[in-house]
């Protein structure tokens, strides 16, 4: 029983004892002898190819005989072949091939016998037959710096280094990767045979190690990524001689990271919502101008148009709006344009119109910016005013450089552009009905077929005029008239000729009254003129001069050049006179022209004046 941890103790420090370094590997032939036509032996310097390739061709091919000490416990099994490395009092060498198989200890001497082959990382003898011919101590091993170690000179030489793990590989065989203070780099081979030995935990990154191997491969490249390559053939070797410097653990950098990309993530959605934001105030406030805009009573199409392309402009929504709209004969008229930007007020100075001639919205819309694009401008929007009754024209929005409108702009366009038509469809439609209504107004007071004022318009006439002349003292006087026998008209040539006569003298009662007058048509072919006159010369020369006219004027009354004329007789009242209200100078005027009929037609007369009065 007590031996048992004995046996134990001594199994566990076996290895000690019989290094891996010592112990034959994968031998598959026998060391074969140099043959006696051998050339005479050469030093190692002597059969170097150039480090940077195979640029030394006098030497490539050739077969050579050196004497070295082998560097190595072993034969390196690496996975394409087999590397010995020899050392000489010049330098060190690989023999290096596939089928190659020696076992040497390190120490050992090799007469070896070789074809110079190729820089790949080292120099190498190929097709090797050697042989070992004794036993030497190994060189000691050169304390060098990683930079001088960078070198050819002490390539297959022992020597030593310091440096800083980069990180490490570990599979069939070791691999630490090796900064210097300096920024030298290197990698540190540990052969497949002793990684299991080694306790990788003492080698942590960044720990400050010492080695001691024998300097190998010069690549720049794969498979090391380093400068060059130090085969470590003791375990013992390396050892740490500065534990790592403390760093900032990962976890800190991690949660500093990502703090500062939540804090960015946040400004950025802040700052989106923002933009968001100040395109929503834009919209709303953009639409409320327009509408309070629109709602001002009294404005032209001109004037709402401008109104729009203004505020557009003004709030950012576009660097430069136009209103263009339908005339009578179909052809788009620019009737308002603004814009904020000096390049585009040059482009669009001066007025525009054109037809167009495309019958969709979609057509016309492309018309405008082909034209738009023909002036050099650059189009943000096109939207038509659409109304229930049609499209009325177009609003145009520009931009100086060609850019998409934003989804916020290509609303507020939309919007502005629906309010604008509604605006400009009211506008039409109140215009529509003022004059309607005013054609409605001038139908209800005028006769149809004189075109003269009638009896219903003179009463209201009369309500205010005769007041009027009750305060200033006259200004006023009745001229009662009637066609004399107009019967005979109708009844000679038709009531259509009577008709036409009629309208002939409205049409001369409308032209010889002035804007202060009054021409009513009392009905049938009686006749009542208002005129702004308070001396009865200045009624009764009025009366004779349109008596004179009529008489020596022929009225067309047919188709087939039917003239006909007629006379009248007129009865003259003067305010103030003949009577101060209406109803009495009416009655005074009427008398008088019957006084004219009485007298023989076509002339004039006085009122007479009422008893007790005498007419100056
Ligand atoms: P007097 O010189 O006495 O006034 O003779 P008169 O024929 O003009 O007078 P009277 O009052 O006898 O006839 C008026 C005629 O006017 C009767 C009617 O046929 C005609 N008349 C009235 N209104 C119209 C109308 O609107 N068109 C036409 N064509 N004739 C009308
Ligand atoms: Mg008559
Ligand atoms: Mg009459």
């Amino acid at each position: 029983m007590i031996l048992r941890p004995l046996y134990c103790l001594l199994f566990a420090l076996l290895p000690l004892h019989s290094p891996a370094q010592d112990r034959p590997v994968a031998l598959r032939a026998p060391i074969v002898a140099p043959s006696p036509d051998m050339p005479a032996l050469e030093t190692i310097a002597a059969v170097r190819v150039d480090r940077n390739g195979d640029n030394v061709p006098d030497r490539k091919g050739q077969r050579v005989h050196i004497r070295g000490i082998a560097t190595l416990p072993s034969p390196l099994l690496r996975e394409d072949g087999f590397q010995v490395v020899i050392q000489d009092a010049t330098g060190g060498i690989g023999l290096y091939n596939r089928s190659l198989s020696l076992h040497v200890k390190p120490g050992d001497v090799l007469d070896v016998a070789g074809e110079v082959g190729q820089y790949k990382g080292a120099v190498q003898l190929r097709n090797v037959e050697a042989r070992v011919t004794g036993h030497a101590a190994l060189p000691a091993a050169p304390a060098i710096s990683l930079e001088d170690a960078d070198g050819w000179r002490y390539m297959g030489r022992r020597v030593s280094v310091r440096g800083r793990i980069d990180d490490m590989a570990l599979d069939e065989y070791g691999l630490l990767r090796i900064h210097s203070d300096g920024g030298a780099k290197f990698a540190l081979f540990i052969p497949a045979a002793l990684t299991p030995r080694i306790d990788w935990k003492q080698f942590p990154q960044d720990a400050e190690i010492a080695a001691t191997g024998v300097l190998s491969i010069h690549k720049p490249s794969l498979p090391y990524d380093s400068g060059f390559q130090l085969i470590l053939g003791n375990v013992g070797d390396m050892k740490v001689v500065a534990p790592p410097v403390a760093r900032m653990p990962h976890w800190v950098w991690w949660a500093v990271g990502g703090s500062v990309g939540l804090l960015g993530l946040v400004l950025l959605v802040f700052h989106l919502a923002q933009r968001r934001q100040r395109e929503r105030d834009r919209e709303m406030k953009t639409l409320s101008a327009l509408s309070n805009a629109f709602a001002t009573t009294g404005l032209g199409e001109a004037q709402l148009a401008r109104h729009a392309c203004g505020i557009l402009t003004a709030y950012g929504v576009a660097d430069a709006a136009m209103v263009q709209v339908f005339d009578d004969r179909g052809c788009l008229q620019q009737v308002a344009v603004s814009t904020v930007d000096p390049q585009l007020s040059k482009a669009l100075e001066g007025p525009d119109a054109f037809r167009i001639r495309g019958r969709s919205s979609e057509e016309q819309g492309r018309q405008i910016e082909e034209r738009v694009a023909d002036k050099g401008l650059s189009l943000l929007a096109v939207h038509p005013l659409l109304t229930p009754s049609g499209s009325l024209g177009f609003l145009v929005a520009l931009s100086p450089r060609r850019r998409r409108p934003t989804p916020a702009q290509e609303r507020t366009l939309l919007a502005s552009v629906k309010l604008l038509a509604m605006a400009l469809e009211n506008h039409r439609n109140q215009e529509r009905a003022r004059v309607e209504n005013r054609e409605l107004q001038q139908l209800v007071i005028t006769d149809e077929l004189t075109r003269l004022y009638n009896r219903r318009f003179l009463d209201e006439y009369l309500r205010v005029q005769v007041p009027l002349a009750v305060r200033r003292g006259g200004g006023l006087a009745f001229l009662a008239l009637d066609i004399d026998h107009f019967k005979r008209i109708n009844d000679d040539h038709g009531h259509h000729a009577g008709d036409r006569v009629l309208a002939g003298l409205g049409i001369l009662l409308r032209r010889e009254t002035r804007n202060c007058d009054l021409a009513v048509r009392l009905g049938g072919e009686e006749f009542l003129l208002v005129i702004a006159e308070d001396t009865t010369d200045g009624a009764v020369d009025f009366a004779e001069r349109i008596r004179v006219l009529v008489a020596s004027q022929p009225f067309e009354a047919g188709h087939e050049g039917l003239n006909l004329s007629v006379t009248v007789s007129i009865g003259v009242a003067i305010f103030g006179v003949h009577g101060d209200c209406a109803d009495t100078l009416l009655r005074a005027a009427d008398e008088a022209m019957y006084a004219s009929k009485q007298a023989g037609r076509n002339r004039v007369t006085l009122a007479a004046a009422p008893v007790g009065v005498t007419i100056t």
